[in-house]
C-alpha cells in the first residue's frame, strides 16, 4: 500500500492542535521517541494541561480529589522543552501557507499538524434544551457545575442510559448525599440501560442495583419538551407518555459528536469524523488526526484503549519510522471490552447483546451472590460475553474472543470462570499429539 506519510526532519516544527487525553499521550510517545520532531507545539482550548478526563466521573461523585486527575503540569512541558499554549482555539489553518490562527489572533506554522479535537456531547432536537441549568458532562467545568448543582439539592433529570449517562446519574446521586440531597431521574430512551452493552438479564440487576440507591430510572422514555420556571431556568421534562418530572437540573448524555468542524471548515475529507488512513493522517499528507475527532474505515472511537493504540502509531509516523520500532506500523480497529464506573457495581461486556443466529448461549445466575454471566459461542469460539457482579474473569474471556481461540476443551468449566477453563484447555494441549510437551517428550 502506498505510504502516504513522508518521512519528517528532525527540525521539523510539529503542532498538535487539542491538550486532551489523545494530544498529551501523544506528546508522552514522541517523548520516547529519539528521532521526535525538533520542535513540538500543543495549543488547548481548556484552560488547564490535559487530565485524565476519565476521572470526571469519580470526580463528580465526591470519591476523587482534583489534583488526582492531573496528568502533567504546565512546568513539566516546559521541562521536555514543549510549547504549551492553553485557552486559545485553533480557528483556521492555511494549509498552503501551513500557518494557523487562533481565537486570540496568535498565528503559528507548523511542517505538521495533528488535530486532536476530541468530541462534543450530541444533543437531542428537543425544545428547552438550552435553557438555564441544562449541563452536558465533558470537562472540568461541567463536573465543578455538576458537583455544585448537586449540592444545592433538588432535583436533577438526567437524559441517556449509557455508560455517561449513569455515571453522571449515580455521580449527583452520591455528591448530594450528606448535603441537602438530590433526587435524580434518568430517562433511557431503549427498553434497557447500556444497551449497546447489556442483555436485558445484566440491565435489569443493574436497574433494580441503581433503583436500591434512590435513582428513579425511566426505560422507554421518550423526552418531549423542557419546561421553564418563573426565573427562566428550566424547572421540569416532560415526557410523551405524559409525565412530568421535576428538574433543577438537566444533564444531557446521550453520546458524542466528533469535533471536526476544524477541519471541514479547511476543506479536509470529514464523514462523520474527520477521515484518516491507516497512519492517521487526513486527506492532506501533512495533517493528522487523532482520538474522538477522527473516524477510521467508518469508526468512531468513545472509549482510549483504540486511541492510545492510535498514538502509538501516529508516533511512529511523526518520528519517520512508519515500520516496527515501538508498536504496531499500521492503525487497525480491534474490538472493545466495556466497564462502567459506578463504585460497587461491576460489570464488563464484549461483542453482541443478544444472540445472533448460530449462536449458542451459556448462561448462570447467582440471585444470592448477584452474580450473572452470559457467553455467546459459535462454532465453540467466544463472540460475546456479559458479567455482572463478579468480573473477574472478564478479560480472559475477551483474551479468549481476540484470538478465536476454540474453546470446546473447556466448555464444561467455561462459566465457572478463567482459572477452571484454562487448566482444562492446558489439559487439553498437553494431550495434543502435537504439543510441545509431547514433542520433547
Ligand atoms: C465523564 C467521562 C467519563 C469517561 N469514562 C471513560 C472510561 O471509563 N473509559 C474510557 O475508555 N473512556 C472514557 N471516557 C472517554 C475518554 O475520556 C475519551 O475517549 C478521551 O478523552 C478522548 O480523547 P481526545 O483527546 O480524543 O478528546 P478530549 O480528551 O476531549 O480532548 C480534546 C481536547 O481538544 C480541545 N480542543 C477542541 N477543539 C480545539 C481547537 N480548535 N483548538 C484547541 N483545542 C481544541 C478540547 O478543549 C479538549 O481539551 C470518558 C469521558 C467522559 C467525558
Amino acid at each position: 500500500m502506498r505510504q502516504r506519510h513522508p518521512a519528517t526532519a528532525p527540525s521539523e516544527h510539529l503542532v498538535i492542535v487539542g491538550n486532551g487525553m489523545a494530544g498529551h499521550r501523544l506528546v508522552e510517545a514522541l517523548l520516547a521517541r529519539p528521532e521526535r520532531p525538533a520542535r513540538i507545539t500543543v495549543i488547548g482550548a481548556e484552560t488547564t494541561p490535559a487530565y485524565n478526563r476519565i476521572l470526571l466521573s469519580p470526580l463528580l461523585a465526591g470519591e476523587m480529589e482534583r489534583e488526582a486527575l492531573t496528568l502533567r503540569n504546565a512546568e513539566w512541558y516546559a521541562e521536555q522543552g514543549i510549547e504549551l499554549v492553553l485557552g486559545e482555539r485553533v480557528e483556521n489553518i492555511d494549509r498552503t501557507a501551513r500557518r494557523l490562527t487562533t481565537d486570540a489572533g496568535r498565528e503559528l506554522d507548523y511542517d505538521r499538524l495533528v488535530l486532536a479535537t476530541g468530541s462534543n456531547p450530541a444533543r437531542p432536537p428537543v425544545p428547552g434544551l438550552d435553557l438555564p441549568g441544562v449541563h452536558v458532562f465533558r470537562d472540568l467545568g461541567d463536573a465543578d457545575a455538576l458537583a455544585r448543582a448537586a449540592e444545592q439539592g433538588g432535583s436533577a433529570v438526567v437524559i441517556g442510559g449509557g455508560l455517561l449517562g449513569l455515571e453522571a446519574a449515580e455521580g449527583l446521586r452520591k455528591r448530594g448525599q450528606g448535603k441537602r440531597g438530590m433526587q435524580v431521574s434518568l430517562l433511557q430512551r431503549d427498553d434497557r440501560l447500556m444497551n449497546r452493552q447489556l442483555d436485558l438479564t445484566a440491565a435489569r440487576l443493574l436497574e433494580n442495583e441503581l433503583r436500591g440507591r434512590g435513582l428513579d430510572i425511566h426505560t422507554d422514555a421518550q423526552l418531549e419538551r423542557l419546561e421553564a420556571g418563573a426565573d427562566g431556568q428550566v424547572c421540569a421534562a416532560h415526557l410523551a407518555d405524559g409525565t412530568r418530572l421535576a428538574a433543577d437540573c438537566v444533564v444531557v448524555a446521550i453520546g458524542i459528536v466528533p469535533n471536526s468542524a476544524l477541519a471541514r471548515s479547511v476543506g479536509l475529507d470529514v464523514n462523520r469524523g474527520v477521515v484518516v488512513d491507516e497512519w492517521l493522517t487526513t486527506s492532506d499528507p501533512s495533517i493528522h488526526a487523532l482520538g474522538e475527532c477522527c473516524e477510521h474505515h467508518g469508526n468512531l472511537y468513545g472509549l482510549v484503549e483504540p486511541i492510545w493504540r492510535q498514538v502509538e502509531v501516529l508516533a511512529d509516523c511523526l518520528c519517520g519510522k512508519p515500520s516496527t520500532g515501538y508498536g504496531e506500523a499500521r492503525y487497525v480497529d480491534k474490538p472493545c471490552a466495556t466497564k462502567l464506573k459506578v463504585s460497587g457495581v461491576s460489570l464488563y461486556a464484549f461483542g453482541p447483546t443478544d444472540p445472533e443466529p448460530g449462536h449458542e448461549v451459556l448462561s448462570y445466575r447467582d440471585p444470592q451472590q448477584g452474580d450473572y454471566r452470559r457467553l455467546l459461542l459459535r462454532d465453540g469460539r467466544l463472540e460475546g460475553a456479559v458479567l455482572y457482579g463478579d468480573t473477574a474473569s472478564g478479560p480472559w474471556y475477551f483474551e479468549q474472543a481476540l484470538a478465536g481461540r476454540d474453546l470446546a476443551p473447556c466448555r464444561p468449566a467455561l462459566l465457572l470462570g478463567a482459572a477452571d477453563a484454562q487448566l482444562l484447555l492446558d489439559d487439553a494441549l498437553n494431550e495434543s499429539p502435537q504439543s510441545p510437551a509431547k514433542e520433547a517428550a
